[in-house]
């Protein structure tokens, strides 16, 4: 007898796992959108009805993805150079537009130089293996994002050798008796490096990097940070983390004392466009060995000629009118106090533009943001595995295509939940 669908070990699990998430609430279903992503959004639910809703859980923090700016850079990209090259990079696969769009990354965060990836994901899985040798270790947040996790777990299997060491989320002291235990650890011959998130997605809370900056200077780390979350958010004129703490250089107020962060990996795929991608951000030389060494360089295709013009677009947009950015923190601000003063929940404070509130049980998230779309409002509950069990979460995120009568809409369907 050959094994059919329904008896081989997979499928039994398979099936098993789906009605485990099914009978306990957790099944994420998926959204589908009709429109382009901004502040209202037309969807299609699952009986075919379709609602104009607002959306508040989009990482769309400026409102650049319909931005007509961008659009038509992607028509004309697309016009011009066609689909793409169908090549890696290596062979026949860069685009001018690609090269502009990694000048304008490299002058945007401040940094000599920068290389693009189909996604944030692919360019911090390319970062550690390429650059890690054995003898090196890698410390990172136990908070960081699971690409991160992921990059330190195949850097120990390509580069055997490679040591990983985790501190506790945002713990000073932690990190300190971590590098402390890889200074001694005489396995450790190379590189240490210490990898943290700027913004932590769920809570919107963010990484000290004058106090990591130190303590890397102390140990004669490498500090790098994953700054997705603060594109266009954190920041005077939105550059990130960095600029928030005065450590953009040439920013109006560097403080060199402060330092700099030596390497970035960042996305394309929230607020510089929306479209997808991902980012190296470092020195010359790290980027050269990149582009000679990355695994997903030598062996993947580039990010799609239009997404790349649309992305530069976006960050032009952003540094010609950085007015967006406090567009975006006035409206966060007025978001967060009228759920403060207006309802009974609990939002986390940040300085991001990310407004958790925190329900409890993954059922609770996933069945209060269903009810929210009822009252047209589009918020997506997090729990478990996303979040710890216990602090599932209706996450809020702001935009500055948002207007006070969103946020007004918003609170009234949270009142009457
Ligand atoms: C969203 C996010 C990513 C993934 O970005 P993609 O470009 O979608 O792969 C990586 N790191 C962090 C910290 C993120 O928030």
């Amino acid at each position: 007898m050959t094994a059919t669908t329904s008896t081989n070990p997979f499928a039994i699990r398979t099936r098993e796992t789906l009605e485990m998430l099914e009978s306990s609430g957790q099944t994420k279903v998926l959204q589908i959108l009709d429109s382009p992503m901004d502040a209202v959004v037309n969807m299609i639910d699952p009986d075919g009805s379709t609602h104009q809703r607002i959306c508040m859980c989009s990482n769309n923090y400026l409102g650049l993805a319909n931005h007509p700016d961008v659009v038509d850079a992607g028509i004309e990209a697309l016009r011009t150079y066609g689909a793409g090259t169908a090549s890696v990079r290596f062979i026949c696969g860069t685009f001018t537009p690609h090269l502009t769009l990694e000048k304008t990354i490299a002058e945007y965060i401040g940094t000599q130089a920068a290389y693009t990836f189909v996604s944030c994901w692919n360019a911090t899985e390319a970062l550690f293996p390429t650059v890690c040798e054995p003898g090196d270790i890698i410390i990172s947040d136990e908070l960081n994002h699971a690409c991160i996790v992921d990059s330190m777990r195949l850097s120990a299997v390509i580069k055997k050798g490679v040591k990983k060491g985790i501190y506790k989320h945002s713990d000073m002291d932690s990190a300190r008796e971590v590098l402390e235990k890889a200074k001694n650890n005489p396995e450790v011959t190379g590189q240490i490096w210490l990898i943290t998130d700027g913004v932590f997605s769920m809570e919107g809370d963010i990484a000290n990097l004058p106090a990591l900056r130190k303590l890397c200077d102390e140990y004669n780390a490498l500090l790098v940070v994953d700054d997705s979350h603060a594109h266009g958010v954190m920041g005077k004129t939105g550059r990130g983390t960095h600029e928030h703490y005065n450590m953009f250089p040439g920013g109006s107020g560097f403080q060199p004392e402060n330092g700099v962060v030596d390497i970035f990996t960042g996305t394309l795929g929230k607020g510089l466009g929306g479209g997808a991608g991902g980012f190296i951000a470092a020195s010359q030389d790290l980027i050269d060995l990149i582009i000679q060494r990355g695994r997903p360089t030598l062996f993947s295709n580039a990010l799609p000629v239009t997404v790349a013009a649309s992305a530069n677009a976006a960050i032009r947009t952003l540094i010609n009118e950085p007015q967006r950015v406090q567009k975006l923190r006035d409206i966060t601000a007025y978001c967060r106090q009228q759920i403060k003063s207006e309802t009974k929940f609990e939002v986390l404070e940040s300085p991001t533009a990310i407004c958790p509130i925190i329900v409890g049980e993954t059922a609770t998230a996933i069945a209060m943001s269903k009810k929210l779309l009822a009252y047209g409002i589009f918020v997506i509950g997090f729990g478990y595995p996303v979040v710890p069990e216990g602090e599932a979460r209706l996450r809020i995120q702001m935009s500055a295509a948002h207007t006070n009568k969103h946020v007004d809409q918003l609170v009234k369907a949270l009142k009457e939940l």
